[in-house]
């Protein structure tokens, strides 16, 4: 089966809102294999939406519209079906007196343009929305199957899990010769390395299966099977396998959902053990990804953000003379936050970092992109210490920053529990 998305929308092809609800609606197409052909974002617009899909339903088997069913004159979706297939159009007195309920579920009265909602085309069967007022609609077009979807992205979510996916698990047979991806995500590396560390899996898995997506501070890759669900689950499971040995200890999960920072949050809690941040150039960064993981308050003690050398003294008892005599942005005094932090607010784990993140500040010796992270361990003596120039502006330097202070916590948790084990 071959599909097309089009998503309905004046505010899409402006530069505020992007076109979101075409990735929710390819997730679901892959499990399936469905093939899709093209995305096209078109604006609240009857005549061309109507060309669109006249064109759409010679071309595919499957047209999935997300958006333009609202209530007012800028929802044309209905009135464009109507028009490219020639079908009549009547108002469902059913689904009328449906939403007036659910309007006086929130005491309100139901106003007149939402009628415009009821309005089901010829042939077409109506898709309940649980979320929403404008429900959905399926019809058969010669060979092809039209959907038509909300644009509200909470709506349409849960419309494709009880409408879209059973109707092409049906279509399907049952039987399951669908594409499936799994993920093994890489901190801090970059993506030439992570290339020529894989590269032994392009040979044995192929390289059309295996793709890389490189943000900053992390590397994805992709990996790819096809097959019946046991099959591509077995393939997915030694391709993994294999990519996460061969990235050398530099993957962190293969879990999707997972980030650096629940990974991170994981293995503290597993450990027992906690941390503290003194941060500078990145603000607070690291704090703020580390509280992002519910629950963080298990082993986040706090973090301190000292932007000033004071600070950098009063609250983190770094020396004056060690800064006057290295500089704020110095190894000396990365180590002596990290060890400040860590001992002064009693954490195991002490998190510091000071650099340039642009883009001014620079000089010859401490260019723009220049990074000093620290981290302090549990054991005394124990800081570990990089430094780095990172490339790009000031949001990818920061970014990238919390992401190798975080990773060096990693990797420092997985050291000792390997040598614990
Ligand atoms: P509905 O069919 O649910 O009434 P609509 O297009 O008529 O959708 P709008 O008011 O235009 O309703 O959009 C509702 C919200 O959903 C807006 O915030 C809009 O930006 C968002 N939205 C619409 N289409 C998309 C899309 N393709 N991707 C992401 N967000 C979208
Ligand atoms: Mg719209």
């Amino acid at each position: 089966m071959r599909a097309v998305i089009i998503a309905v929308g004046s505010e899409l092809l402006g530069t505020r809102r992007l076109d979101t609800n075409s990735l929710r609606l390819t997730a679901s197409l892959e499990p399936y294999g469905v093939e899709l052909t093209a995305k096209s974002v078109i604006g609240d617009d009857e005549a061309e939406l109507a060309r669109t899909l006249a064109r759409s339903v010679d071309e595919v088997e499957l047209v999935l519209v997300t958006g333009g069913l609202g209530p007012t004159a800028d929802d044309v979706t209905r009135a464009a079906v109507s028009r490219a297939f020639d079908r009549g159009v009547q108002v469902d007195e059913e689904l009328v007196e449906h939403m007036r309920r659910l309007f006086a579920s929130f005491g309100r009265d139901m106003p007149g343009v939402n009628r415009r909602q009821a309005e089901v085309i010829d042939g077409a069967v109506v898709l309940s929305n649980s979320r929403g007022t404008a429900p959905g609609q399926r019809l058969a077009v010669g060979g092809a199957s039209v959907f038509l979807f909300p644009g509200v992205p909470r709506e349409l979510e849960k419309m494709i899990e009880t409408h879209l996916e059973p109707w092409l698990q049906e279509q399907s047979g049952g039987g399951d010769r669908g594409l499936e991806r799994q993920v093994v995500k890489i901190a801090s590396l970059p993506e030439s390395t992570v290339e020529e560390r894989i590269a032994p899996a392009y040979e044995r898995f192929g390289r059309e299966r295996i793709s890389v997506l490189a943000s900053p501070g992390e590397v994805k890759v992709w990996l790819a099977a096809r097959g019946s669900e046991a099959e591509r689950r077995a393939e997915l499971e030694e391709m993994s396998r294999a990519i996460v040995e061969l990235a050398g200890g530099a993957a962190y999960t293969t879990d999707q959902n997972a980030t650096l920072e629940s990974v991170v949050g994981a293995l503290l809690s597993e450990a027992g053990r906690t941390v503290t941040t003194a941060e500078s150039c990145t603000g607070g960064l690291v704090a703020e990804r580390l509280t992002r993981v519910p629950g963080s308050s298990v082993y986040f003690l706090g973090g301190v953000v000292s932007y000033t050398n004071e600070l950098k003294t009063r609250l983190l008892g770094v020396s004056a003379e060690l800064i006057q005599a290295h500089g704020a942005v110095s190894e000396p005094v990365a180590r002596a936050m990290a060890a400040g932090v860590r001992s002064r607010y009693g954490s195991d784990y002490g998190i510091a970092i000071t650099g340039v993140a642009g883009p001014g500040g620079g000089s010859e010796e401490k260019p723009v992109g220049t990074v000093h992270v620290a981290v302090a361990g549990p054991g005394e003596q124990d800081v570990e210490h990089r430094k780095v120039r990172f490339p790009g502006d000031r949001e990818r330097v920061r970014q990238q920053t919390s992401q190798l202070a975080l990773e060096l916590v990693r990797r420092d948790l997985v050291r000792r529990d390997l040598v614990a084990d």
